[in-house]
């Protein structure tokens, strides 16, 4: 062990090989120094570890085109682009919604030039960032009145921090809902600086119990979107309307946190759970809150729609600040929104609505055209599967789909997962019965070449 330790070369002596002198005229003397001394500690680990180590040639052309290969690599940005082949469309931690070109373009425009964030054009006096989309949610959802955050979350804190600081927010106990990220409702409503006061039980809640509980502290009913989960069997949950006329009668605000916010009806697709915005605030809802990266198709925004005296209220609130949303995400969320209008067709043009809207068959066709160019490559099969929307929403809904399951010979399908994710661009599917399955539901038809490529490399290495 001492001797191979022995044998590692100094940084020094390795630049001066001719090899690497090489990699250091093509790239930097800093970025070459940084990958051997990672490579040299991976050796000296291994070696006192009394693992059997083969040492490289240091100076052979091998080790330098290593070499080069580490520094491409760290030189590549970390957040980059992914396939989502897991068939969940609103996959948080693969980024979400996939927004549209007119979104990207809009961003792109945005970001390159200077634009008229916060300036009125027709006066020329200072304008505000929150009225470039207001009128589109409003026109699109029947609301009085809009405002955009960072995103859902934010807009729950805003919206009880706005009317019910120092008051009661009276919640039913089955709506509780934790989001994820450690975002629970409870917690936020008391950060909020409101008091809970939790009613009826997991499962039933009736109108009288709110009514029981509302008192002179009471500030809102608030109402939140269980869309995570499900509680099925015996369970009741008073009606929107009559929760309404309660709130109107007792002179409170009614608050909805949708989570996902549907702007249009997916119950042709089959997605009939899903509650649209517009139908919720007709319904006598005050107030909701809905998330522009999950249904909506957007960027990352949370937006609270409804009544204009508590939008007015909130929009003057001196946090809002602290969760404003960027000129970015405002760019790309009013070309979203606008995709909703003619001569749009949003399920065609957005890509979350398109991908839970494609007809089965046409998903079927891009299976077969992968499992096609991947023959003679891998052992595949194009199997039926269950797709997923995500985000949070319709937990139970599965969409058909398609997918083409992938084994590769002396490969295990973790091997193989884990190759197609180190690929150059990765490719994420997921395993069942231990077959890797890349659903085509997410997958769009150019991405199909990619996922060719990485199973190449997988199969190569
Ligand atoms: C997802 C979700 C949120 C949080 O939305 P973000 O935009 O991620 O902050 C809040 N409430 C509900 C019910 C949700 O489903």
């Amino acid at each position: 062990m001492k001797d191979q330790l022995r044998q590692l070369p100094q940084i020094e002596a390795m630049l001066a090989y001719p090899a690497i002198q090489a990699v250091v005229e093509a790239y930097s003397r800093d970025e070459a120094v940084a990958e051997l001394r990672l490579a040299l500690a991976g050796l000296r680990n291994a070696i006192t570890k009394g693992d059997t180590v083969q040492l490289p040639d240091f100076a052979g052309d091998a080790f330098a085109d290593a070499l080069r290969v580490s520094i491409d690599q760290a030189r590549r940005l970390n957040l980059r682009p992914v396939v989502n082949a897991t068939g969940i469309i609103i996959h948080t931690n693969l980024g979400r919604a996939r927004l549209a070109p007119q979104a990207i373009q809009a961003m792109h425009d945005v970001g390159a030039n200077a634009s008229n964030l916060e300036l009125n054009l027709i006066t020329g006096k200072r304008g505000s960032r929150y009225d470039h989309a207001e009128a589109l949610i409003c026109d699109l959802t029947g609301a009085e009145a809009a405002l955009i955050v960072n995103n859902c979350a934010a807009a729950v804190v805003l919206s009880l921090m706005g009317t019910a600081m120092g008051r009661t927010v009276v919640a039913s106990r089955g709506e509780l809902i934790e989001i994820g990220g450690s975002f629970r409702l409870p917690d936020v409503i008391v950060q909020s600086g409101a008091t809970l006061r939790e009613v009826g039980a997991t499962n039933k809640t009736r109108l009288s119990d709110y009514a029981d509980a509302i008192d002179d502290d009471t500030a809102v009913l608030l109402k939140s979107h269980t869309s995570n989960f499900k509680i099925i069997g015996f369970t009741s949950a008073p009606d929107r309307h009559d929760l309404a006329k309660l709130a109107k009668d007792r002179n409170l605000i009614l608050m909805e946190d949708l989570g996902s916010g549907v702007l249009i009806d997916l119950s042709p697709y089959g997605m009939t759970d899903e509650p649209v915005v517009g139908d919720i605030l007709k319904a006598g809802v005050d107030v909701v809150m809905f998330s522009g990266d999950k249904l909506l198709g957007g960027p990352q925004a949370g937006i609270i729609a409804g009544k204009a005296d508590v939008i007015a209220k909130l929009r003057s609130h001196p946090l809002l600040r602290a969760l404003r949303i960027d000129k970015l995400s405002l760019a790309a969320l009013e070309a979203t929104l606008r995709l909703y209008r003619a001569p749009h067709d949003p399920f065609k043009t957005i890509p979350v609505l398109r991908m839970l809207s494609e007809p089965l068959a046409d998903v079927q066709a891009r299976a077969s055209l992968l499992a096609v160019q991947l023959d003679g490559v891998a052992t595949v099969s194009v199997v039926p599967s269950a797709a997923y929307v995500g985000g949070g929403s319709l937990p139970q809904q599965d969409l058909q789909s398609y997918s083409v399951s992938i084994s590769c010979p002396d490969m295990t399908a973790d091997t193989l997962a884990d190759a197609l994710r180190r690929a150059h661009v990765p490719i994420i599917g997921r395993i069942h019965q231990a077959q890797v399955l890349l659903d085509m539901r997410t997958v769009a038809d150019a991405e199909l070449p990619l996922i060719v490529d990485a199973i190449g490399q997988a199969i190569s290495q």
